[in-house]
């Protein structure tokens, strides 16, 4: 019951190690283990995500957009609105509702299943864990997300499966349209060396203007599409990976010790985390959520009584 409290020792012993070097300095942001380097990669991540938004954007606009009727460039800006606002709603609630359990106070007889954190010298409830980067005991911990900079947790995992799943559909949506121009714009779909280097190989994005193979504009269009697809992949097995969590009501923590004792259900374990709209809910944040945290708090603490100390 104590190994992640040990585990969470050793990394915080481990603080003042300091880096040389860039590539290890990059190394150690990428594999962030205290709230400073968290900061950092979420610094970076929340650009990159940005960058690669406004690129598609400035790819659709430029090459497709212009060329259809004003019924379609309508559409087009419609889903552009939609997507960015979808994308950011969420985020936005992920991160507004981060499940920290900053208000825990030391128990002499803690309730049944409590676990004494050392970091924070508190008692936690059942299925919470410390964060190195949150700095914080997280309820119903599954994992730290970089992309959001907070824990997903308790009543947030909802607004990020819908983030992911948003992301998902803009990425769809970039690449239908961003694609077809490859061939025009960049390299032509034959059988050659050029695009076997030119698609395939990451690093040669950048020259082929400078070897003549292609115009910058290409190149730019090419990044574009390979940024919107390595997205699409990560996203989808995120939320693949989500989904089968959520079906089983699991953390990570119990998906890795194989811990099926806290389902009740297919329909109730979605219900826990989705409320009752289950098919309207992806589409706003505004859809509501019915005490959904505090169903999944009950859940959580066992009986309600124990929800009182907090
Ligand atoms: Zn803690
Ligand atoms: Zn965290």
């Amino acid at each position: 019951m104590y190994a992640d409290t040990v585990i969470d020792v050793a990394i915080s012993s481990n603080k003042t190690h300091k880096s040389r070097g860039c590539l290890r300095r990059t190394r150690r942001i990428v594999n962030a283990q205290t709230p400073e380097e968290g900061r950092r990669l979420f610094f970076c991540s929340k650009w990159v995500i940005c960058g690669v938004i406004l690129a598609s954007l400035l790819v659709i606009n430029l090459f497709n957009v212009p060329n259809t009727s004003t019924n379609s460039q309508t559409l087009h800006l419609f889903l552009h609105c939609l997507f960015i606002f979808q994308i950011y709603s969420h985020w936005k609630q992920v991160r507004r509702l981060q499940p920290l359990f900053n208000d825990g106070v030391w128990i002499d007889n803690p309730p049944r299943g409590w676990e004494f954190c050392s970091i924070c010298h508190t008692h936690r409830p059942p299925r919470s864990h410390h964060c190195p980067l949150c700095d914080s005991c997280i309820l119903k911990r599954n994992h730290h997300c970089h992309f959001t900079g907070v824990c997903i947790g308790l009543g947030n995992q909802r607004n990020f499966v819908f983030f992911i799943l948003w992301i998902i559909l803009a990425c769809c949506y970039g690449l239908l349209l961003c694609a077809p121009l490859l061939s025009k714009n960049y390299i032509p779909l034959e059988l050659s060396w050029r695009l076997l280097f030119g698609y395939f190989l990451p690093p040669f994005y950048i020259f082929m203007p400078l070897l003549g193979y292609s115009s910058w504009s290409g190149s730019f269009i090419m990044i574009t599409v390979a940024s919107q697809f390595a997205a699409l992949l990560f996203s989808s097995a995120l939320l693949q990976h989500q989904t089968k969590l959520i079906l089983n009501n699991q953390t990570d923590y119990d998906h890795r010790k194989k811990n099926l004792s806290y389902s009740k259900g297919t329909l109730f374990n979605l219900r826990l985390i989705f409320g009752p709209h289950l098919s309207l809910a992806f589409l706003s944040i505004f859809i509501p959520r019915l005490n959904v945290r505090s169903r999944e708090r009950d859940c959580i603490y066992g009986r309600p009584q124990y929800t009182k100390i907090m």
